[in-house]
């Protein structure tokens, strides 16, 4: 891979964004899950799975668990809101067959390096469930050392407290990511959402004192009531408490997909340019106070390991946005939950009752997934390096691929032409550079690689 200086601050244009910044792919995959169908069974997933443990290649671990006590009126989730015991008590069942099933396909010493809680809201569980489901998952995998992996958990804030934090990191965890999104009493009332700044010091706190090398917050902009005052004072408190790593998203509101949005009233969401302002701000404020921009949507402080490892070219695009275990085969657990084994994407039904259904019956609740060929591999490769690092040096890459990049991106680099024009690349010397006004538009970019594009329907989320 390319390795790069740090790309640098991403420069704010409102006009590039506003022609650039419509409907795109989020590319945590390549090819998107846009493209995943029918074809790819438990059959084709068990024996690609059987063949990747040639490779020996180390094992990371998303487990979804998609229950919550209540609704966050903006949440596009997969998520189920419940207090039913029973509900919970059988898909943990189920969760424990599947991963006894994934287990007998993984040879022993294929070390889990990464583990990634998420959800709907893992820490629904309490301390007992979570331990058990440990417990199962190490009776299945052999883990990594505990100095050497990343075992991180989406937090709710409000379904736990500094005992809690205490008791999630003597099982294992070294790393928080705590849902935050805003700070504004009038916002989170009206996303149905309330949390106090208080309650996250207290918890940032236990984490620290608890020896969690990271902790991440993830914030939305865009939501109800917000204007750029409010969210100044969102980004001041965060910037006090300063977490390593930041999430900040843009809430798409698409209340004919996602019933609970219907409770968020349109004309109290800001308009395209205000949430440009906000955006703006955001950028600013935090760059101001030392973090870095990694790439779409993230930003962590200059010691994080994200940051690093765009420093050493080691950085890697998935589907919780950035990582730094590049090199693991993915195994997702848990209904909708995405895996990315060898040469194949898979993923597990979207839906809780056939999820368990298919596992009662014996068998993996794989329902669609998609076979990389060589094309879909160079491609992918090409979108990693441009949104890991800004930067694709295209004889380097040509050689480890063995291609002319030239001849066989010959359409593409036409393609390219105008985004050069209009400043966003920069493209001399074999080398296709991303440049500052680019990095907040790196997904425009990454498009004109996109064999797929034109095969699917554009249902993918806007940037503003
Ligand atoms: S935002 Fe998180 S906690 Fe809220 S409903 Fe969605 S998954 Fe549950």
């Amino acid at each position: 891979m390319d390795s790069a200086i740090h790309p640098g601050a991403p420069r704010f244009d409102a006009d590039l964004i506003r022609r650039y910044g419509g409907r795109g792919p989020r590319y945590t995959s390549y090819p998107t899950a846009l493209q995943f169908h029918d074809d790819v069974t438990e059959v084709e997933y068990r024996a690609n799975a059987r063949a990747s443990n040639a490779t020996g290649a180390p094992l990371s671990i998303y487990i979804h668990i998609p229950f919550c006590r209540t609704l966050c009126y903006y949440c596009a989730c997969n998520k189920i809101v419940t207090r039913n015991e029973h509900r919970v008590a059988r898909y943990l069942d189920n969760l424990d067959r599947e991963i006894e099933m994934q287990g007998e396909l993984f040879d022993a010493e294929r070390q889990v390096m990464q583990m990634h809680f998420g959800g709907g809201t893992p820490t629904y569980l309490d301390t007992p469930r979570l331990a058990e489901l440990i417990g199962r998952l190490s009776d299945a995998f052999e883990f990594g050392r505990a100095n050497q992996r990343e075992f991180s958990i989406e937090v709710d804030p409000r379904t736990v407290d500094s005992r809690r934090i205490a008791e999630i990191a003597d099982l294992g965890f070294n790393r928080l990511s705590l849902g935050i999104q805003d700070f504004n009493p009038q916002v989170q009332k009206a996303v149905n959402r309330m949390q106090s700044v208080a309650e996250i010091d207290d918890l940032l706190v236990a984490a620290r004192n608890n020896g969690f090398r990271s902790t991440s917050f993830d914030l939305i902009y865009g939501l109800p009531h917000q204007t750029r005052e409010s969210f100044e004072e969102t980004l001041r408190q965060v910037v006090r408490m300063r977490p390593d790593r930041l999430a900040v998203y843009n809430y798409a509101h698409l209340p004919e997909r996602f019933k609970g949005q219907r409770m968020i009233a349109a004309e109290t969401i800001p308009s395209a340019d205000q949430k440009l302002d906000i955006l703006h701000l955001t950028i600013d404020h935090l760059t101001d106070a030392g973090y870095e921009y990694v790439g779409m949507d993230h930003f962590a402080l200059p010691e994080d390991d994200l940051v690093q490892a765009q420093r050493d070219g080691s950085l890697q695009r998935n589907f919780q946005g950035y990582s730094t275990y590049g090199d693991c085969d993915l195994i997702g657990l848990g209904v909708s939950a995405i895996g990315s084994i060898g040469s194949m994407l898979a993923q597990n039904s979207p839906s809780t009752a056939h999820y368990q259904a298919m596992i009662e019956d014996g068998r993996l609740p794989i329902v669609r997934g998609i076979e990389i060929d060589d094309d879909d591999r160079i491609r992918a490769d090409v979108i990693q390096a441009l949104m890991c690092f800004d930067k694709l040096d295209t004889e380097r890459f040509g050689g480890e691929h063995a291609i002319d990049f030239h001849d066989y991106f010959a359409a593409e680099i036409e393609r390219l032409a105008p985004l050069a024009d209009d400043g966003l690349v920069s493209l001399n010397e074999g080398t296709i550079r991303v440049t500052s006004r680019g990095r907040l538009l790196l997904r425009s970019i990454a498009m004109v690689f996109d064999r797929h594009l034109n095969q699917t329907p554009m249902r993918y989320s806007k940037l503003i």
